[in-house]
């Protein structure tokens, strides 16, 4: 169950809506003049990519339920700034580049690549800023982290990109991922289009592999409309036609489910859906930057796990992780 960690409750005022709008708004990848225009890939090379999403997260914690961990989780975000900022990439091992365009392989694959010991500073970085104002358990989990030696921190770096931490390392999951965030986008930055063009396996990230947190619609400028998924961890983002699941790629049997207040008529609008796919029985949410243009796929998915716990009622897993969370065995 995605939720288990929180320990949230499932909240019972909110109600599911059915969303069939969405669907009827379409908008191809590949069909249309306009669509051919944007980029398939778009690199994470925004600079304040962490600031941003920091903002967000603080936003977000505002009269929030869960306002206490989201501004942890937004000094988490000003810890990764402060990192990308501190670092320029590393050059990538030609080798990397000429398995992707021989074998159509992801060239920063997240469980392939040799990672340098570099996302350790930056893993330090992020304990620094998160430190500020912690309440005693994120002291006692920050204390644990500092007492581990580079092994066994390598080793829960494994888990978070394998998908498989341990319940035990779940208060050490949102430092560990947010550090292999920051290095990972930054190694992505560094690649050219022409780097990321060889894998187009349409449902994982062209450049490190790993499934995507949230899809985004973008408003403004030549993205205007489309979908994008976000990459869990190295925050690449790719097309993808509204229509389909971005699990399994069909286009049958794709519904959306929102949290909605009683009585509310707009909850079919709302900033954010699970997208469930009845072929694979999976979902994903999706924010429609329409509503909020500041909307931000790994923040504003941690901000309505609400929704995860309904859904997950309903018979549906998560596709894709968030890796400032860990989703909990039971
Ligand atoms: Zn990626
Ligand atoms: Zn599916």
């Amino acid at each position: 169950m995605f939720v288990a960690a929180t320990g949230l409750a499932p909240i019972a005022a909110f109600h599911f809506c059915r969303d069939t709008q969405l669907a009827t708004q379409i908008i191809t990848d590949g069909s249309t003049d306009r669509a051919r225009a944007v980029p398939r890939v778009v690199l994470p090379d925004n600079p304040r990519l962490f600031e941003e999403r920091a903002d967000r997260f603080a936003h977000l914690a505002s009269g929030h339920p869960m306002g206490v961990y989201l501004g942890l989780m937004a000094r988490i975000c000003r810890g990764q700034q402060e990192a990308l900022r501190r670092r320029p990439a590393l050059l990538l091992p030609e080798a990397s580049l000429g398995h992707s365009r021989s074998f159509g392989m992801p060239p920063l694959s997240a469980q392939g690549h040799a990672r340098a010991p570099l996302w350790r500073d930056d893993l330090g970085d992020i304990v620094a800023a998160a430190r500020d104002e912690a309440e005693a358990g994120v002291r006692e989990a920050l204390q644990t982290l500092s007492s581990l030696d580079a092994t066994s921190v390598e080793a829960i770096a494994d888990r978070v990109l394998a998908g498989t931490t341990l319940d035990d390392d779940a208060a050490l999951v949102p430092f560990v991922g947010a550090a292999l965030q920051v290095y990972f986008a930054r190694q992505a930055a560094a690649l050219t289009a022409e780097d990321v063009s060889h894998c187009d396996v349409a449902t994982i990230c062209p450049v490190c592999g790993t499934r995507p947190v949230a899809s985004i619609i973008r408003v403004g400028g030549a993205q205007a409309n489309l979908r994008y998924l976000v990459c869990a961890l190295c925050q690449t983002e790719w097309n993808m036609a509204r229509v389909k699941c971005s699990s399994c790629e069909t286009d049958k049997g794709v519904h959306y489910l929102s949290l909605a207040g009683h009585g509310d008529d707009k909850a079919v609008d709302a900033l954010a859906k699970a997208e469930a796919c009845d072929e694979c029985k999976t979902y994903l949410k999706i924010f429609n930057q329409d509503k909020d243009p500041y909307a931000d796929a790994c923040a504003d998915d941690l901000a309505t796990l609400a929704l995860d716990v309904l859904v997950d009622e309903q018979g549906f897993g998560r596709s894709g992780p968030n890796l400032l969370f860990h989703p909990g065995s039971g």
